[in-house]
């Protein structure tokens, strides 16, 4: 096979989301952990430090810096390399967190045993779903007593829509929790508890038959698990590689994070199952990994805060062919070679030197403004890559100038920072107000605090009454006509020219919907 082919077929390149607090940080760090990249569990531990102060500015540039290296986790695992995108997920939730799920081949879902599917889980569900992203569950903190884990599955189905494949189950929970046997291979892992920091090798046993896990666990809670498990197998379904590549099942495991119980047969099933770099759609044709030619996307950008180094990093997916530092490459938006130097990347711990990035990996590229979300790079051809969407805003903000005469800077400003892509900037057909929308409310204090410092621009933002919007499609030039006409009041344009509906309601824009059905009323935009 060719290099090509084999390096971007042991690629894996996920990510991992949950509500806030379901444990998606310990899960990062035990599965560094497991998987070699760290000695000790606790490195990603500090950013969380940062994570929980408030929006005072000190705090969110100590985060924003660490995140940088943060962004992208990789470490090789069983003759696979494996990439973890990190998505950004308390006070730094933002557009991004929805745009990395772009750049990933499959996710990770982390849910809290006692709470179950949360609101973000929901969303962050509806975002995968958009590419049939496969999706592996994992749930939390079974150290605690939480809810029965078969309820759970019941409500994974039906709140998320997607099948369950129980991989592994839970021997008992809380204070009894002692193991999970696993349901594809039969085998037992039974763990000791209190050893959280180091890689503990759990004991496992070939089947629940053998008699060493009767002498662990004892009869009683042997015939009860026996029982839970018959009752499993016949409500659930059995692991279907097919399905879970497509989308419409989720394979679950049982366990503590905290506590190392069941993250490693997690990570096993991983690696083994978890999909390669797909091919990449383009206006053009279908990329695939194997191909030798470079090609890649933006999707996501990010200040340095810095202000003696006032770069941007643009990170870029790449999708076939490879990175190697001081190569070429040419940016299909500008029509320009551009050099690729020093370009970031992410091995994990200090491994030796990475130069070359293949499919599936992520590069970092310094760049000060030249480079927007949703960019291509490639090798010469002239393609460019769909599917990066801009996603409606959930959050929206009227500017308010201190300084009217300032109107230009502001304008200037607000366009360029939505070119980063954490905020989006609209202005309504009908007055002169500029209105920001973000999926994150931290981004209002960092645009604030950046139109200051970078533009000289004195600016706060105010409550407005939007509550969310949505990128007008389809209809005759006709139609088009009459609907700017009658609902003028509620329209506006954003950064790139595109008509905008700023509902004041969702009970509006449903009568709107319903009033209007020759439209597309479209909660995503591509990027030109
Ligand atoms: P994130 O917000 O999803 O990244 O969640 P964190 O990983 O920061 O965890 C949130 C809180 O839950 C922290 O206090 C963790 O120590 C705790 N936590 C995480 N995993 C477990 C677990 O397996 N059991 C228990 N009891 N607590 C956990």
């Amino acid at each position: 096979m060719s290099e090509q082919r084999t390096e971007s077929g042991r690629r894996r390149t996920f990510a991992i989301v949950s509500h806030p607090d379901a444990g998606k940080t310990t899960l990062t760090e035990k599965l560094l952990l497991f998987g070699g990249a760290i000695q000790m569990a606790g490195s990603v531990k500090s950013r969380k430090a940062a994570r929980h102060a408030t929006s005072d500015w000190m705090a969110l540039e100590k985060e924003r810096g660490i995140s940088v290296t943060s962004s992208v986790m990789q470490f090789p695992y069983a003759g696979r390399i494996v990439n973890l995108l990190d998505t950004p997920g308390h006070a730094d939730f933002s557009e991004d967190t929805y745009r990395v799920l772009t750049a990933v081949d499959s996710a990770l879902m982390v849910i809290d045993v006692a709470k179950g599917v949360e609101e973000r889980t929901i969303k962050l569900m509806e975002v995968c779903r958009l590419r049939d992203t496969p999706i592996m569950s994992f749930i939390n903190k079974l150290d605690r007593e939480g809810r029965e884990p078969i309820e759970l599955l019941d409500e994974v189905e039906s709140v998320l829509g997607i099948q369950c494949a129980p991989v592994t189950w839970p021997i008992g929970m809380g204070q009894r929790l002692k193991g999970v046997v696993h349901l594809v291979t039969g085998e037992v892992h039974l763990y000791e508890p209190g050893r959280n920091f180091t890689r503990q090798d759990s004991t496992i046993f070939p089947s629940l038959d053998d008699p060493g896990v009767e002498a662990r666990i004892g009869a009683a809670m042997l015939s009860e698990l026996r029982d839970e498990l018959e009752l499993v197998q016949g409500a659930s379904h059995p692991f279907d590689k097919g399905e879970y590549l497509a989308g419409r099942q989720t394979p679950v495991f049982f366990g503590s994070a905290v506590s190392n119980f069941g993250v490693q047969p997690l990570l096993d099933f991983f690696v083994e199952h978890a999909p390669p770099p797909k091919s990449h759609a383009t206006t053009s044709r279908e990329v695939q990994p194997g191909e030798e030619a470079f090609s890649g996307f933006v999707f996501k950008i990010q200040a340095n805060m810095d202000p003696q180094h006032r770069d941007r990093v643009a990170f870029l997916r790449v999708c076939s062919g490879h990175y190697e530092a001081g190569m070429k490459a040419f940016h299909v938006r500008t029509g320009k070679d551009a050099k690729l130097a020093n370009a970031l990347t992410f091995m994990a711990s200090d491994r030796e030197h990475v130069d070359k990035a293949w499919p599936g990996d992520v590069i970092g590229l310094h760049n000060h403004g030249t480079i927007s979300i949703g960019d291509t790079f490639t090798a010469g051809e002239s393609l460019a890559f769909t599917g990066i969407p801009n996603f409606a805003p959930e959050l929206f903000r009227r500017a308010r100038l201190r300084d009217p005469l300032k109107l230009k800077q502001l304008q200037k400003g607000l366009a360029q920072l939505s070119e980063e892509g954490a905020t989006q900037f609209f202005r309504p057909l009908m007055s002169n107000d500029l209105i920001l929308g973000a999926v994150g409310v931290l981004q209002f204090d960092v645009v604030a605090y950046r139109l200051r410092d970078e533009y000289g621009v004195d600016a706060s933002f105010e409550p407005v009454q939007v509550a969310t919007a949505r990128w007008i499609r389809g209809g005759t030039e006709k139609k088009r006509e009459e609907f700017r006409e009658k609902n003028a009041t509620n329209l506006a344009l954003d950064a790139a020219g595109e008509l905008v509906y700023l509902a004041p309601s969702r009970v509006n824009l449903q009568l709107t919907q319903e009033r209007w059905p020759d439209f597309e009323f479209a909660a995503t935009r591509e990027h030109a």
